[in-house]
């Protein structure tokens, strides 16, 4: 069994994952080769150590080099759920594969899109943060689709090869998908609204001529880049959206540590690359 998995690519989570490296204990780390959304936004980074003036990209690209230099792989695959059993955590991912490890780093930022009023209250019924994990539930039928990144457009093609009709709301400019039963709205969506399951997506105004304020929906998927802890790891304390964390970086859940942008404020590099550090030392400390 690996000794941590790590959930996130960003500088919490590569710097958890050379930590981990040098106290020579086995992990995965999970995210993209593409690094971090954040990271790469950054026009110029003027307050990390040793860096004067360096561009996001330029970041992103000095990480990815390092990462190689280190030979440590980054796993492409997106998390879905964290289980904490006895003395050990199952690791599921949305491309439907099982992990398992001694401990986990939690290092997955944090979304700057707010939730949707009623977003957390429907969670397992009728909103879901996995297309690949829940879309066949949606055959025939109509969802609605909010969108953060780009990067999961591929997602958005396959609940629409299942769904008969998809409202699509991307939060990102260049959407490419062009399907016949996907339509793109632009307005966001004020409340997700249901009885015992989602039925209805309310917006301010009719988003369209054609499109009602109150559109009748049977799902709805965020997808989103990073998915909040909380809904990540059932039984994880939460505060404010971030994960309630110890000077250890321990979480309440034993053998459970958590990194960077995820524990909160400031959301800055240095912070999460030192909270990456204490925490694969204390994952170290953990496992003696
Ligand atoms: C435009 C912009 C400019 C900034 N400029 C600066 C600056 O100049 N100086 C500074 O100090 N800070 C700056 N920041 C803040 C900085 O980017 C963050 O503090 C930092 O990126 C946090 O690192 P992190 O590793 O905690 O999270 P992130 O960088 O957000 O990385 C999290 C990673 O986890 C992955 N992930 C999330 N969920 C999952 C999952 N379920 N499965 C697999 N992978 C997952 C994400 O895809 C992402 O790759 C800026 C932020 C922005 C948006």
């Amino acid at each position: 069994m690996l000794d941590c998995i790590i959930v996130g690519s960003g500088v919490a989570g590569i710097s958890a994952a050379l930590t981990l490296q040098s106290n020579q204990k086995s992990f995965l780390l999970f995210g993209s080769w593409s690094i971090s959304e954040k990271v790469s936004k950054a026009e110029k980074i003027h307050n990390y150590p040793g860096l004067s003036d360096v561009s996001g990209v330029e970041f992103c690209e000095a990480l990815k080099t390092q990462l190689k230099e280190a030979k440590i792989d980054v796993k492409e695959e997106k998390v879905a759920g964290v289980y904490a059993l006895k003395d050990k955590f199952t690791v599921m991912t949305q491309e439907g594969n099982t992990y398992e490890s001694r401990t986990v780093i939690l290092a997955c930022g944090v979304e700057s899109v707010k939730q949707i009023e009623g977003e957390a209250e429907f969670v397992g019924r009728g909103v879901s943060y996995c297309a690949t994990c829940d879309g066949f539930l949606y055959k025939g039928k109509t969802i609605a689709v909010f969108c953060t990144t780009k990067r999961l457009e591929h997602e958005i093609g396959y609940l629409a090869d299942i769904a008969e009709k998809v409202y699509l709301i991307p939060m990102y400019k260049d959407v490419q998908i062009q399907r016949d039963n996907v339509t793109i709205i632009r307005k966001m969506p004020t409340k997700i609204d249901g009885g015992l399951r989602v039925n209805t997506l309310r917006f301010a105004a009719p988003p369209a001529e054609d499109i009602p304020a109150e559109l009748p929906i049977n799902g709805m998927f965020m997808l989103r880049e990073c998915v909040s802890p909380a809904i990540l790891v059932g039984g994880l304390e939460t505060a404010d959206g971030h994960v309630v964390v110890g000077r250890d970086m321990s979480t309440n859940l034993k053998g459970c540590f958590a990194a960077g942008d995820c524990t909160g404020r400031p959301y800055q590099y240095a912070k999460a690359v030192g909270e990456g550090n204490v925490a694969a030392h204390a994952v170290s400390e953990y496992l003696k």
